[in-house]
């Protein structure tokens, strides 16, 4: 009987085993297919600065639906195309495709809205990461001045000579730089004061627990001073309740981004957003 009992069980675990190897299958065709057809979009999601009560810029989050496997989210397609270098074809599509609505924006008279964008440690450690990204900003007549980017602990993690240069390059271009999922990596804080940062964004596993952990606000609270010593700002990620905006507010955090505000959104509804904002300035309190 067990011995039935197991085979049932790993006809099972193979059955799993075969759909799971389909979908990856068809997922890196389906990838490849999507780069060259550059069939992606970018959603845009508002950083609002606690202080200014402003739209500070706007981070934007790449999205894909495929004809085959429906919507991916970039929790899924991201990490794969890490593995199989499909990220830099990849992230060269997206940089270009926001600096298409950037150029949008401007001939729509909108003032320049920073816009951050993430970057994969495999992307940033290619020796030409500088000038290739620097080629497709200057195509578009865009300014390194308006995008931030975003490199997680782990991409920095190494602290070495050659990351320090290649931060200092950055900055000296106009890029600003911050440091995403802070608190997540396991790296050492040496780096802080090393690296040129602009932004040390807090990561949302930490933001959700605030409001019920004692210990969890210790750290935030910690952070948020720690940043401010080395003149850094402090972006709270995944700001879902008005109570956690209170308490970062009490804390001094600089910047709020998360459902809260809004979700991430496509390009003509950040203008809309954008609009909405400005009209109702007067008489705004953000808490
Ligand atoms: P991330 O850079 O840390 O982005 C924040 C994620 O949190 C986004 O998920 C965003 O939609 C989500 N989020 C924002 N506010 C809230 C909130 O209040 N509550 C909750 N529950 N979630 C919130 P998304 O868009 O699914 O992206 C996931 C991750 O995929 C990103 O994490 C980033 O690491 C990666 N990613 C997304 N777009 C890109 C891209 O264009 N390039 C690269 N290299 N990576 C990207
Ligand atoms: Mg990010
Ligand atoms: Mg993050
Ligand atoms: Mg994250």
């Amino acid at each position: 009987f067990a011995k039935q009992n197991g085979r049932n069980q790993y006809a099972f675990y193979f059955d799993e085993l075969k759909r799971d190897s389909k979908r990856l299958l068809l997922l890196e065709a389906e990838l490849r297919k999507a780069i060259q057809q550059k069939e992606f979009s970018i959603h845009y999601q508002p950083k609002i600065s606690i202080e200014k009560q402003e739209i500070i810029g706007v981070e934007a989050l790449v999205r894909w639906t495929s004809d085959k496997l429906g919507t991916v989210s970039p929790g899924e397609f991201i990490p794969y195309a890490e593995e199989t270098g499909l990220i830099i074809p990849l992230s060269e599509v997206i940089l270009e495709k926001v600096c298409m609505d950037i150029i949008e924006w401007r001939m729509k008279g909108i003032s320049d809205i920073p816009v951050s964008i993430n970057i994969a440690a495999l992307h940033f450690q290619q020796d030409d990461f500088i000038e290739r990204i620097n080629t497709i900003v200057m195509q578009y007549n865009c300014s390194p001045q308006q995008l931030e980017l975003e490199l997680t602990e782990r991409t920095v993690m190494k602290d070495s000579e050659s990351i320090v240069k290649k931060l200092i390059k950055l900055k000296h271009m106009g890029f600003k730089i911050s440091i995403d999922d802070f608190g997540t990596g396991y790296s050492s804080l040496s780096y802080l004061n090393r690296f040129p940062l602009n932004y040390l964004k807090i990561d949302s596993s930490f933001v959700k627990q605030i409001t019920a952990l004692k210990d969890k606000q210790a750290i935030v609270d910690c952070i948020i001073l720690m940043a401010h010593r080395l003149h850094i700002k402090v972006v709270a990620e995944g700001v879902e309740t008005k109570d956690q905006v209170k308490l970062l507010k009490e804390m001094d955090c600089d910047i709020i981004q998360g459902y809260y505000f809004s979700k991430p959104i496509p390009s003509t509804e950040l203008l809309d957003f954008v609009e909405l904002w400005e009209i109702h300035k007067q008489e705004r309190n953000i808490l």
